[in-house]
């Protein structure tokens, strides 16, 4: 399948999938054969699904930044908020 065939319900589904479970990057490229890892990615960041540097699982791209626009990662690969 090519990037420009996808109807919108099959993108939802692939970003769905990419942000559902760690392996979910590459079972979208088995299940869309024809699709390269280069397009998915972009299709990702189209719809602002971006990879955590920290565990590698694609998130939503607004998760990834803190307050001040910095990538930070995850909730799960930030340190932990200082107790005030
Ligand atoms: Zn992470």
């Amino acid at each position: 399948v090519r990037r420009s065939e996808l109807t919108p319900e099959q993108v939802g589904e692939i970003v769905d999938t990419a942000t559902g479970y760690a392996t979910g990057f590459e079972s979208v490229l088995r299940k869309y054969e024809g699709l390269t890892a280069d397009e998915l990615e972009e299709l990702l960041l189209d719809n602002n699904v971006e990879r955590c540097p920290g565990c590698d699982w694609y998130c939503e791209s607004g998760e990834l930044l803190d307050d001040e626009d910095n990538l930070v990662g995850c909730r799960d690969c930030r340190p932990p908020e200082p107790e005030e």
